[in-house]
């Protein structure tokens, strides 16, 4: 079958390699398309791959054959989760899912940008759901990524009529707005590109700017730090209210600026980071999505398989906001 893998470059190469089997319990899903998410793109740009692999995770495919106790048949349309944790270990036992080594080393055989997964029985039992018949492929592509943004919304433990200011608007920062706005907060959004600010209004944010007005400061009672720009750290620090809440929403390339600790203990502020969600949070995501609570149409541009490269360069560059890649049918 058609993939595209890793190989130690900033291009994924395209390889015939072979389709999973399906030997005991489990599934194997034909894929119809996969987002490409700021993970890949990450794992692109500093080598956190391993050579051969296939990257991709945020999937959409048709169940092809199947041998389950779970309930799911051929050619039900499902998401799923890639990883599964263990539910036993003290990680899981304190809803960490996300740390547990069983999550961290399970995953769905090889990985998004191919024709073919295998899916295995735990996934079916914990993660995979079926589409609803109302959502298309592609906004069901986007369950995995807006279950992170409800993650990170629910562990803020936000209220109604909360303030909250994103720092980053690019696809997780659009999407974390549009939850938010779910939950009731007043949202605010900013960020250095002027098309991406005006986007955020388009699409619900209450306020949104290329720099926030200084009178602002010390005002919102969570920041999201989306961005990925350690730059954004001092402002994060500097809108969030007394007693507030950070959210850390991404990885920058160097911690050099630090643990403002004194900040954080004169303050009273809680800073948390939240990485990766749980199946709590697909169930959730696809239900909002279901709702047409989130909007993606301006937000996604898609691509066949064979043009991944520049789906993953006209990411790279801002020139789109989010790629789904289309594979099959
Ligand atoms: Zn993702
Ligand atoms: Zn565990």
């Amino acid at each position: 079958m058609k993939a595209y893998i890793y190989n130690n470059k900033y291009v994924l190469d395209s390889a015939d390699i072979e389709k999973p089997e399906l030997t005991g319990l489990g599934a194997i899903v034909r894929i119809i398309g996969c987002g490409l998410c700021g993970s890949d793109i990450v794992k692109l740009k500093h080598n956190k791959a391993t050579e051969g692999n296939v990257l991709g995770h945020e999937i959409v495919g048709v169940i092809e054959e199947i041998n389950t106790n779970t309930g799911f048949k051929v050619g039900n349309r499902i998401v799923s989760g890639h990883h599964v944790p263990c539910y036993k270990c003290a990680y899981c036992r304190n809803q960490s899912y996300s740390m547990c080594s069983e999550f961290k080393s399970s995953n769905i055989i090889p990985g998004g940008f191919c024709e073919y997964i295998y899916l295995s029985e735990k996934h079916l039992e914990d993660s995979a759901l079926i589409i609803p018949k109302n959502l298309s492929d592609l906004l069901a592509s986007f369950t995995e990524p807006v279950a992170c943004c409800l993650r990170a919304v629910r562990r803020s433990c936000i209220k109604e009529g909360d303030s909250a200011l994103i720092i980053g608007l690019g696809s997780i920062g659009l999407l974390m707005g549009q939850v938010l706005k779910s939950f009731g907060a007043s949202v605010t959004g900013c960020d250095l590109l002027d098309e991406r600010v005006n986007l955020a209004l388009g699409l619900g944010f209450d306020e949104a700017y290329m720099e926030i007005p200084n009178d602002l400061a010390e005002s919102f009672d969570k920041v999201f730090l989306v961005s990925g720009n350690e730059k954004t750290i001092p402002l994060s620090l500097k809108y969030v209210r007394d007693g507030g809440t950070i959210n850390v929403f991404a990885s920058v390339e160097s911690d050099s600026i630090g643990f403002p600790n004194n900040e954080i203990y004169y303050r009273d502020l809680t800073v948390f980071g939240s990485y990766s969600p749980a199946s709590l949070d697909l169930r959730n995501a696809l239900t909002l999505l279901k709702k047409g609570l989130i909007k993606v149409d301006e937000l996604v541009t898609e691509y066949p398989l064979d043009n991944i490269n520049q789906a993953i360069e006209d990411t790279v560059s801002n020139k789109i906001i989010k790629a789904y890649i289309k594979i099959g049918s």
